[in-house]
């Protein structure tokens, strides 16, 4: 993580921090779609199973959603010893619904811990489960380490310029978002036999319920899991301009952006803004065609390995962090990296 250390406040909480005596649960919200974990899940497990505390962890999850009972038992097989999983056949639950499970598992388990990933939905149930338990809450964690007996938390501010390190102390619970980095970590093979159980939960009159009458496929790949994603900012003129931003990526099998000026110029869908209004990704690699590199953009994206910037300005600022820069108008460099694209590909 880069940017400067800002030295800590605390969480305010009263939780199980310094390291206590007794092993932390740590309950995880595993994001899933039709039975798969998503790779944000698999992140928040690797973190968990080490999260940094001498006096040991016990791992528990819980899944929803059409799939839900297959993933619960990929979840075992990521580091959960118990998996709670709530089907939704042909219905979603809207966020009271998913909410008092949480609740409800949280309770059970006396988590010590909740991690969320950073995503929408993340987002969404992450504080209002913290104020139900009366936890502390931190969103877009993106470290956690150990200091002899504390546990300290880093989080990027304005937009990353800044890191804040935070220590925690007392003995409330603690939820918290996590940003991550999309790195893979090293997972140490999880204890077999872990246990999945079905989420019996009472109908409640405020549980609204949508049906899914039909399902579209989103534009492109999803951003959230994609290793390549190509990106186009107001340098691109046009929604005609953003088609070859799409064809790039799919010949790089890989799923197209926009920056915030490009989605309200009306170039391309507001579902596809990287950002810190928009979706954080981090791709191993990042093509950013006429985008000028704002701390706000930079925000969404800083996580990706390797970055490379097409545009006609030379003192750009994405021109002073990208690892390639490419001075050049970015329809001429777009279209010559799409022919060899797609020479490469076959
Ligand atoms: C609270 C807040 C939240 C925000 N959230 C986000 C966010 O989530 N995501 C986000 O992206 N922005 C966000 N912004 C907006 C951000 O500040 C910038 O305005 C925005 O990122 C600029 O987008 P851009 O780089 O596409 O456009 P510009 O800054 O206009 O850059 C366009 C670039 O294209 C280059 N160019 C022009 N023509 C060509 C050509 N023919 N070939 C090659 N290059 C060319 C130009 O040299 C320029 O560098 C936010 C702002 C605020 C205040």
């Amino acid at each position: 993580m880069d940017g400067r250390r800002v030295s800590g406040g605390t969480a305010g909480c009263r939780g199980p921090w310094p390291m206590t005596s007794n092993p932390v649960r740590i309950l995880v919200f595993a994001e899933q779609r039709d039975g798969a974990l998503m790779r944000s899940a698999h992140e928040l497990f690797a973190r968990a199973v080490q999260w940094p505390l001498r006096c040991g962890i016990d791992v528990a999850a819980v899944t929803m959603g059409r799939g839900a009972e297959r993933a619960a038992r990929e979840a075992t097989a990521a580091g959960a010893r118990q998996v709670w999983w709530l089907e939704e056949a042909g219905t979603i639950s809207l966020p009271l619904r998913r909410l008092r499970a949480m609740t409800a598992v949280a309770r059970e388990v006396g988590a010590g811990v909740v991690l969320f990933s950073d995503t929408d939905l993340g987002r969404d149930l992450a504080p209002r489960l913290a104020a139900r338990l009366g936890a502390a809450f931190l969103s877009n964690v993106q470290d956690v380490r150990s200091k002899g007996e504390q546990v300290l938390l880093a989080r990027p501010l304005f937009g990353g310029r800044f890191v804040e390190e935070l220590e925690l102390s007392g003995s409330c619970p603690l939820v918290l978002t996590w940003g991550g980095t999309g790195a893979a970590l090293p997972v140490e093979p999880a204890a077999a036999g872990g246990e999945i159980r079905a989420l019996g939960l009472a109908e409640d009159p405020f549980d609204l319920r949508v049906r899914v009458m039909t399902s579209e496929a989103a534009e492109g790949r999803d951003l959230a899991q994609a290793e390549v994603v190509v990106c186009g900012g107001r340098g691109i003129g046009g929604a005609d301009g953003f088609r070859l931003v799409c064809d790039l990526a799919d010949a790089l099998g890989g799923a197209p952006a926009a920056s915030r000026a490009a989605v309200d110029a009306g170039y391309a869908p507001p579902g596809l803004q990287i950002g810190q209004s928009g979706k954080a990704v981090h791709p191993r690699l990042y093509v950013a065609l006429g985008v000028s590199g704002s701390l706000q953009h930079r925000a969404g994206m800083r996580n990706s390995r390797c970055v490379i910037a097409v545009n006609s300005d030379p003192h750009a600022p994405i021109m002073q962090w990208a690892d390639y820069g490419i001075v050049g108008d970015w329809r001429i460099v777009g279209e010559a990296l799409l022919a060899a694209a797609r020479r490469a590909g076959g």
